[in-house]
């Protein structure tokens, strides 16, 4: 918690941090209210905008205290906050200067205000394109790309329009602080470019074997080539890339499926989806994969004290849970362990042999539910809801003593959280890992 406030306050600094010192010394004449605030409103957007390459550049220590899923909707949500701040400051000055529309004609402007509104026109093309990338269609690693590409462009332009404007810039201190600024952004796009890449290809793990599980699902198992491999909190996740260097952007996350007792082998159990994962299934052993991990917090590892644990899986989001409960069963856990786990018929519950196997291992009761059940089932059918956790959980007395991991297709969290919300499990006490970051 130390942590998470810390990273906030420091946020919170180094987004306040370019008006307060634009401030301090020599401070050019005021001019109209409406117009100091515009500019101040920029210079907070530009500042957030900045800090957007921080929250995605992978730094542990930051994702640490939230879990990567939690930085990444701050990310998205901040963005919209610094797009507000960004447009308003163009717009107040329309409204109040009705003159300076002219600057919007790119032919005849000066070249501040052209970089300037190519900043904004790029930062829309850049919101657009990530809050409706499955309605346009658009390819992931395609808007991967251009995001990065975009990004670098909306902050590049916009210190172009500032130094080019100058105003708040009147000391060679000043310019210097934006200057910094730049090099700072320079050199994390160096860090994520080019020396974590080199970092992964001094750390190589090769195809030890690919199994076919039920549910359409391969589980891919790796060990390290000439290192220790990865120690990993069981129920994190990393990014994998096959086939191209750590160079590319063909990484896709994948949460461990294996013990966490076993660093040198580790498993991904995937789920053929789409282009990359269809093509799991073709791997060869001895080739070459690069992992970048581990990420997350979402781990039984966390939550100790815990007096037991409730899971909850949709389809392949078994797959952290199930690193959890082999690990927990190898550690010869005492503490009773609930399952539920929804599938739609029962041929396809990955892991099913498995998990009857660990009940005798475990104290572990399991409530399969199923939307297509066989005709001769008795267990629970449909979709998970409220009444069927409410009739497996401890009783309401006991719900503070949970911690519940739920793992799933997106509507299934939604459905779980609300409902373990009017279950009384304390908000605090339930965490979700979603395999949709965009
Ligand atoms: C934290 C996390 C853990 C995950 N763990 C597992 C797991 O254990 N098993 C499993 O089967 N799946 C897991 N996934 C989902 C898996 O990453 C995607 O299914 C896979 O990347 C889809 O790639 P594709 O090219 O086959 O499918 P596509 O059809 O290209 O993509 C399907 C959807 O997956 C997402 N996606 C695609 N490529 C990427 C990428 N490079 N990075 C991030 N998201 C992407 C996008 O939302 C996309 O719309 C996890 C996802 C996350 C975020």
């Amino acid at each position: 918690m130390i942590q998470g406030i810390f990273w906030i306050l420091i946020y919170l600094l180094l987004v306040s941090a370019p008006l307060i010192i634009l401030l301090i010394g020599e401070v050019p004449e005021g001019r109209e209210f409406w117009r100091e605030l515009s500019v101040a409103l920029g210079f907070a957007g530009l500042a957030m905008m900045s800090l957007q390459f921080v929250l995605t550049a992978r730094f542990k220590a930051i994702k640490a205290p939230y879990g990567a899923d939690i930085v990444y909707h701050f990310h998205r949500q901040v963005s919209l906050v610094g797009f507000g701040l960004i447009v308003t400051h163009p717009l107040l000055l329309f409204v109040f200067s009705p003159d300076t529309l002219a600057l919007l004609n790119l032919f005849s402007a000066p070249w501040r205000a052209r970089a300037g509104v190519s900043a904004v026109l790029m930062l829309m093309a850049l919101l657009a394109m990530s809050l409706w990338r499955k309605r346009f269609k658009i390819e992931y690693t395609t808007w991967r790309i251009w995001h990065g590409v975009l990004a670098v462009m909306v902050v590049a332009l916009a210190v172009v329009h500032v130094v080019l404007a100058r105003h708040y810039l009147n000391t060679p201190w000043k310019q210097g602080l934006w200057i910094a600024y730049g090099v700072f952004w320079v050199g994390l796009l160096f860090y994520v470019r080019v020396l974590k890449p080199l970092q992964l290809l001094r750390r190589p793990y090769q195809v030890d074997s690919v199994t076919p599980e039920r549910g359409n699902a391969w589980s891919l198992t790796v060990t390290p080539i000439g290192h220790q491999g990865m120690h990993f909190q069981p129920g994190q996740f990393a990014w994998i890339t096959v086939w191209n260097s750590p160079f590319s952007e063909a990484e896709h996350p994948f949460s461990f499926s294996s013990s966490a007792n076993y660093p040198e082998k580790l498993t991904f159990t995937i789920k053929e989806l789409g282009d990359f994962t269809r093509e799991i299934k073709k791997l060869q052993p001895g080739q070459k994969v690069y992992v970048d991990g581990p990420f997350g917090h979402f781990s039984v590892d966390r939550h100790v004290h815990a007096e037991q644990f409730v899971f909850i899986a949709g389809g392949v989001g078994i797959t952290p849970i199930m690193s959890m409960i082999r690990t927990l069963a190898e550690r010869g856990e005492q503490r009773p362990l609930t399952l539920f786990y929804s599938n739609k018929d029962w041929e396809s519950v990955i892991f099913r042999e498995e998990i009857e196997h660990l009940k005798g291992a475990l104290n572990l009761k399991v409530v399969h539910v199923l939307e297509k059940p066989p005709t001769e089932w008795d267990g629970e059918r449909g979709y998970l809801s409220q009444a069927i956790l409410e009739q497996h959980l401890p009783e309401a007395k006991k719900r503070n003593t949970l911690e519940v991991f739920i793992c799933g297709p997106q509507p299934m969290l939604n459905a779980v959280e609300q409902a373990l919300v009017n279950l009384r499990v304390p908000f605090g006490d339930f965490h979700s890992e979603r395999f949709d970051l965009v």
